[in-house]
């Protein structure tokens, strides 16, 4: 019974996330959820789903973190989310830019993750 209630609340998550315009937080996930779920279940369902490479996480420098849906092909244990994300100071939201981040490496230094969080003014609070 608990197993299956944590597949339910997944579904939904996966759901949220891949049709959410910005990336959710720990607490819009739970704000948004129409199913109910103690954020300890939230936590392990969204470990999961970056696990599963269905979804990345970002974390941003107002000292939270973000998660988005993955478009890249990421698969399980492997992320391939190398674009940057714009987190905008007035409306607070942070987005998925469409870019593609490649560093430059030093010799024989090798890239896992990018964790890229750009700040600024987003086009609707211009
Ligand atoms: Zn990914
Ligand atoms: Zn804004
Ligand atoms: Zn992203």
């Amino acid at each position: 019974m608990v197993k299956r209630r944590n597949t339910q609340i997944q579904e939904h998550i996966r759901a949220m996330l891949q049709n959410a315009t910005e990336a959710l937080s720990h607490v819009d996930i739970e704000t948004r959820l129409d199913v109910p779920a103690d954020r300890a279940t939230i936590f392990r369902v969204m470990n999961r789903l970056v696990e599963d490479g269905f979804a990345h996480k970002i974390m941003s420098d107002d000292g939270k973190s973000y998660f988005a849906a993955c478009h890249n092909g990421c698969e399980h244990g492997h992320h391939n989310d190398e674009h940057s994300h714009f987190r905008c100071v007035q409306c607070n939201r942070l987005q998925c830019l469409e870019d593609r981040i490649k560093p430059v490496l030093p010799d024989n230094y090798s890239l896992l993750h990018a964790n890229i969080v750009l700040t600024g003014v987003c086009p609707q609070c211009r």
